[in-house]
């Protein structure tokens, strides 16, 4: 049901998008760019959602145009909102995906899968399973 919608999804950086290198930027985490680029080709809004400010904070966001990632906004709930410390300073998104996640992360494998994936990768998943079950129901 979520796949059809038009979703606002906060991503971490550290940790998430690339390994937890900071204040270096980490290697990209498999996945995870060509996940990012499928979810905004979807229609679904990205804000870089980190601790990182600052020089740190602009690093990160090069790095992610570099790999063709531009974000909505950036530590904030819209592009124009700038910091009043009179609201709140959670933002609003529909999602978080962040490593400090309860449970753990997901991997972007099983991100992309459950947020973008279609009718196909279902079916082929699908057709996997059935060969993989096949000599155990023999
Ligand atoms: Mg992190």
């Amino acid at each position: 049901m979520m796949k059809y919608e038009s979703l606002i999804i906060a991503v971490d950086f550290d940790g998430t998008i690339v390994e937890d290198q900071y204040p270096k930027i980490g290697k990209p985490i498999m996945f995870a760019f060509d996940t990012l680029k499928k979810l905004q080709e979807k229609g679904h809004r990205l804000i870089l959602w980190t601790y990182r400010k600052g020089r740190a904070l602009e690093e990160a966001v090069d790095f992610c145009k570099k790999n063709g990632i531009n974000f909505y906004a950036v530590n904030s709930s819209f592009p124009e909102e700038e910091f009043d410390p009179s609201h709140s300073r959670k933002i609003h998104a529909d999602l978080f995906i962040d490593d400090r996640n309860f449970g753990g992360m997901k991997d972007w494998g099983e991100i992309y899968l459950t947020l973008v994936g279609d009718k196909n990768d279902q079916l082929s998943r699908g057709k996997k399973k059935k060969k993989r079950l096949a000599p155990i129901l023999k």
